[in-house]
């Protein structure tokens, strides 16, 4: 993928500021900081979003993302800390070679994701269970 551009962060073609590398994820600071400390996980081999990962690679991201997340608490002690994965344009993603934000959070930092819930009753929930359920076979 030579367009990519964490294809090429990761073949070190691209600068970028690593915090931690291992077999299959890189862990670097994200150029566009939201508050400092903000770190993004992404896998070795290109893979576009969520959908494009077996189970050793989603398994070995949310590894290094967990160790990461801690090593931002003991560094920053920040009030909170937000996990930010998106896949496709809809849900905002903007570099499509997969990865996860960690975001140390603070109250008034002003990072935003509105949250339109809508309580739908029970019933509706064990449709859309059911459909899932499904998909899962
Ligand atoms: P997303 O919207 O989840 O796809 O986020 C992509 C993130 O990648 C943004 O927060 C960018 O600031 C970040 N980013 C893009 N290019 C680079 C780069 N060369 N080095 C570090 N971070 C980058
Ligand atoms: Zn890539």
């Amino acid at each position: 993928m030579n367009d990519c551009v964490f294809c090429g962060i990761v073949a070190g073609r691209i600068p970028s500021t690593k915090v931690h590398e291992d077999e299959l994820t890189l862990a670097f600071m994200d150029i566009g900081e939201v508050n400092p400390g903000h770190v993004l996980v992404t896998v070795k081999p290109h893979a576009e979003n969520i959908y494009a990962l077996d189970g050793r690679l989603a398994a070995a991201a949310f590894q290094t993302a967990a160790r990461v997340a801690q090593a931002i608490n003991r560094a920053y002690a920040p009030e909170g800390l937000t996990l930010y994965q998106a896949n496709g344009v809809a849900a905002g993603q903007t570099v499509f070679h997969f990865h996860l934000h960690l975001v140390p959070r603070y109250n008034n930092d002003g990072m935003r994701l509105t949250w339109p819930a809508k309580n739908p009753p029970r019933v509706q929930l064990e449709v859309n269970a059911a459909r899932l359920r499904a998909a899962l076979e």
